[in-house]
């Protein structure tokens, strides 16, 4: 493995697959002799591809050669599951699923809604595409609880001013870094109290927020009593550009930052960083005209709602409290008792 073969890693491992090797050695050169001329891959892109050689363990066995780094990801990665890493843990993944259940009704997920249309009868159809295939869906009402840019995209046909006022919102990305710390080697003593932290642009570092998870979420210091959990931010708005570095650099990033704020912490047994591309809107000045605007065009709609991040507070309470609202409002324009 070179820097030239690094694009092409995905690819080699499907065909690994593919020809139903038994075992798939990477070799990480030592570029040397005739192979001086290879460039050789940085640390920090080494680690990477030691840890997608391990992701690729279920479907292939793997191992490398000259990577002696391998072993030490294993073992960390091992760790980590050991400790259930499985987000199933978590009390809001269980959220959706008990609101279902609590109202009988079917969620059906991995399934993207592609278009609305109007039926004759003055209700909606409801065009989805599953891993299945596609799915039509007839529907008295529809609450569109997706982000403001895919609202704009299903609306476009139906209503004349909300789908430009919604794409107008703009969006921010975020990359959130989480790493595991071993308690008993870690520098966490400088740690403040408290569920962690928030920095302004003003302070001049990267890292926008530090939550320590073990502290906030009592299940997380439960499942992993001997590791300390913690969750760095990166990408204010306009900072997107930030999120182009790869994971490792985002990892070393958030570490310096944290050395910055609270001392140094040591190294994280392991670290994952989780992209979150235009998952947080910005309100802009005008934001509430805007609002009303949205809301005027879409009551010229019957049996059709908006809800989410997008309207009046990106806080999971809030959202909540709008999609109550987007119900209510359909109810009530049914004339079905709430
Ligand atoms: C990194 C990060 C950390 C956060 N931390 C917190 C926190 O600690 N506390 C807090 O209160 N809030 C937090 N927030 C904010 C909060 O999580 C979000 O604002 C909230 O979850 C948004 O909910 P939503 O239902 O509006 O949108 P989303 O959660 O974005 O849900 C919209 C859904 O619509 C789906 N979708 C899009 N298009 C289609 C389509 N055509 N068909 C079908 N489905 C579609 C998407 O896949 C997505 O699942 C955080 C946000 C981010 C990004």
């Amino acid at each position: 493995m070179t820097r030239s073969s690094l694009p092409d890693l995905a690819d080699i491992a499907a065909l690994v697959k593919r020809e139903g090797a038994m075992l798939w050695s990477g070799f990480v050169l030592v570029p040397t002799g005739r192979g001086a001329g290879l460039e050789p891959l940085t640390p920090d892109e080494i680690e990477d591809v030691l840890h997608f050689l391990y992701d690729c363990g279920p479907v292939i066995a793997t191992t490398t050669t000259e990577g002696h780094h391998f072993r030490r990801v294993a073992l960390q990665r091992a760790i980590l599951a050991r400790h259930g890493e499985e987000p199933e843990l978590g009390p809001l993944y269980g959220l959706p699923l008990a609101v279902a259940q609590s109202c009988g009704a079917r969620a059906l997920t991995g399934t993207t809604v592609r278009a609305l249309e109007r039926t004759a009868s003055g209700g909606w159809r409801v065009q989805a595409a599953t891993a299945d295939g596609p799915l039509l869906l007839s529907a008295d009402a529809v609450i569109l609880a997706v982000p403001a840019f895919a609202a704009a995209d299903l609306l476009g046909p139906h209503a004349p001013a909300a789908p430009t006022e919604l794409s107008a919102i703009p969006y921010g990305s975020t990359a959130v870094v989480t790493m595991a710390f071993a308690r008993d080697r870690a520098g966490l003593a400088g740690l403040p109290s408290g569920n962690g932290f928030l920095v302004p642009p003003v302070d001049g570092h990267t890292v926008k927020a530090a939550t320590f998870l073990s502290n906030k979420w009592g299940w997380q210091a439960k499942a992993a009593p001997d590791l300390f959990l913690l969750r760095a931010s990166i990408g204010r708005a306009g900072e997107e550009h930030l999120l182009d570095r790869p994971d490792r650099h985002l990892v070393r990033t958030a570490l310096n930052d944290l050395h910055h704020a609270v001392g140094p912490v040591g190294e994280p047994v392991a670290a994952r960083v989780t992209r979150w591309d235009r998952g947080l809107p910005q309100y802009t000045v005008g934001h509430t005209a805007r609002l009303a605007r949205i809301r005027d065009d879409i009551a010229g709609l019957p049996g059709l709602e908006v809800c989410g991040a997008a309207y009046e507070g990106v806080g999971i309470a809030a959202c909540v409290a709008t999609g109550l609202a987007a119900a209510e409002r359909v109810l009530d324009r049914a004339g079905v008792p709430g």
